[in-house]
């Protein structure tokens, strides 16, 4: 037992997505031990802030980042 149990665990042969446009294949706890690999797509997380209509690429849009539509999952680069 150890006292660490991420909710999203990468997996052997899949590949992960990390990329915008890509399935996230993800492993994902939900409640009762079952997981699922998820299948959602890795897309630019959705921006209500963004002011590229003053100056684009604006700060926020600079900033944001790579989020899975599926599981939630934010990409770390
Ligand atoms: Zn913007
Ligand atoms: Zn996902």
């Amino acid at each position: 037992m150890n006292g660490t149990n991420p909710k999203v665990i990468e997996i052997d042969g899949k590949t992960i997505g990390y990329e915008e446009g890509s399935t996230c294949n993800r492993l994902v706890d939900i409640e009762g031990g079952e997981s699922f690999m998820c299948d959602g797509t890795i897309e630019l997380e959705e921006g209500e802030d963004c002011a590229c209509h003053l100056s684009a690429p604006c700060h926020y849009c600079m900033e944001r980042q790579l989020v899975c539509n599926g599981c939630g999952e934010r990409v770390e680069e």
